[in-house]
């Protein structure tokens, strides 16, 4: 990735000491010898700078993407701590706002699924139960009652 440097760094040592030579050289055939050998150095050189411009440019370009994620992953953190696991009475797990951080949005749950992947689904009726709509998962909120039992409470 940074082979450009050694390589500007050679093309600049070869440039130099071809300007050098040239304060020595009385003969106009080595002198313009010299000079295409200075002017061939210099374009490497400049190939090489175009080439440390588009790497700094990728890396400035990544740079700014993993900070976007660091981020993201710090909200992610602060918001995911305003919510505590909550087992319903079916033993279905959902995460609960906190009572403290709830404010003045009504008592709702995430998905305990989607809350893994970072992503916040709030849970929504569905029948005896939550769903999610992101992932469709759906989860019982009310204890099993087993059917003998059903028949004799309706009595
Ligand atoms: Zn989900």
């Amino acid at each position: 990735m940074i082979d450009w440097i050694a390589a500007a760094f050679t093309s600049t040592k070869t440039a130099g000491d071809i300007a050098k030579s040239l304060m020595t050289l009385r003969d106009e055939e080595s002198v313009r010898s010299r000079v295409f050998e200075l002017t061939s150095s210099l374009m490497d050189l400049q190939g090489q700078l175009l080439s440390a411009q588009s790497e700094q440019t990728t890396l400035i370009n990544r740079i700014h993407a993993l900070e976007v994620d660091i981020l993201k992953f710090q909200r992610w953190d602060e918001e995911k701590a305003r919510y505590q696991l909550h087992q319903f009475p079916s033993g279905a797990l959902a995460f609960q706002i906190k009572p403290e951080c709830q404010s003045t949005e009504p008592m709702h749950y995430l998905c305990a699924l989607c809350i893994e992947r970072a992503e916040k689904s709030v849970m929504q009726p569905c029948g005896a139960g939550l769903k999610c709509h992101s992932c469709a998962a759906v989860i019982p909120t009310k204890a099993h009652v087993p059917i003998n039992v059903r028949r004799i409470r309706n009595r």
